[in-house]
């Protein structure tokens, strides 16, 4: 096989985190510190990222703790959250390479959704947790990607990289928090900050660190122009392990 054919063969796929990843600061947790006891919500946010909460109790807590307020306040209050100044480099970057970008969050769509389209990007998959109104005077969260077996997570992300990605496709993730330390794992590339990254040094997990998006599409400019790229072992392990397990 010639060089030029392997490369315009590869498939990629790229798995973006929201809060604290595609936003300078988690949404999530801002609305709750706004709109909810502010020392109630602190010390549910610590049990959270502690892990001593599962993010589903951790969700039920929050809502708990949060005062009546509708989802179009909500979503007025998210407006201005800013988002890190290189994402659009990033989406036209995937476009240009035919990358198929998709967004997992452990938190709401709705904010996903009213943050992306103040920026007119549209076309991109979002797989999140969301909220309904009940009547109860105050938003109240569904889970419709729970897994099975393992609580950790509201959303499991890992359940999205497997069913959106082949095991011949080269496979990105990018990411921050403690709902990423597991999908990332099953992917080629991953690029880490803040505790993920704390993750991966602690474990040994191969990883580039990042602070911005611009980092990120630097990276990835390199990895593509490579003549051979090896997919990495211990992604394509933790794939098989998975299969095993049905
Ligand atoms: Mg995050």
């Amino acid at each position: 096989m010639n060089i030029v054919h392997e490369q315009a063969k590869r498939v990629y796929k790229m798995f973006v985190d929201f809060d604290g990843t595609i936003t300078r600061r988690d949404i999530g947790e801002q609305i709750f510190l706004q709109y909810g006891d502010t020392q109630k919500a602190e010390a549910i946010i610590k049990r959270i990222s502690s892990r001593e909460l599962t993010s589903v109790e951790g969700w039920k807590a929050l809502f708990e703790i949060l005062h009546p307020v509708s989802i179009d306040e909500l979503t007025k209050f998210v407006r201005s959250f800013e988002i890190d100044s290189a994402f659009l480099r990033l989406v036209s970057f995937a476009q240009e390479q035919q990358v198929e970008m998709i967004i997992l969050s452990d938190g709401f769509e709705f904010y996903i959704r009213t943050i992306l389209e103040r920026e007119n990007i549209t076309g991109i998959p979002i797989y999140s947790n969301r909220l309904i109104e009940d009547g109860s005077g105050k938003p109240q969260p569904v889970f419709p990607y729970r897994d099975e077996e393992c609580k950790s997570c509201a959303n499991c992300k890992r359940n999205h990289v497997i069913e959106n990605s082949g095991d011949d496709e080269f496979t990105v993730y990018i990411g921050n928090g403690s709902s990423d330390v597991c999908p990332a794992q099953y992917c080629d590339f991953i690029f880490a900050k803040d505790s993920l990254r704390k993750f991966c040094e602690k474990e040994k997990v191969t990883f580039f660190p990042y602070d911005n998006f611009n980092d990120v599409v630097s990276r990835l400019e390199t990895l593509f122009s490579k003549k051979r790229l090896k997919k990495r072992r211990q992604a394509e392990l933790k794939r098989k392990n998975l299969y095993k397990l049905g």
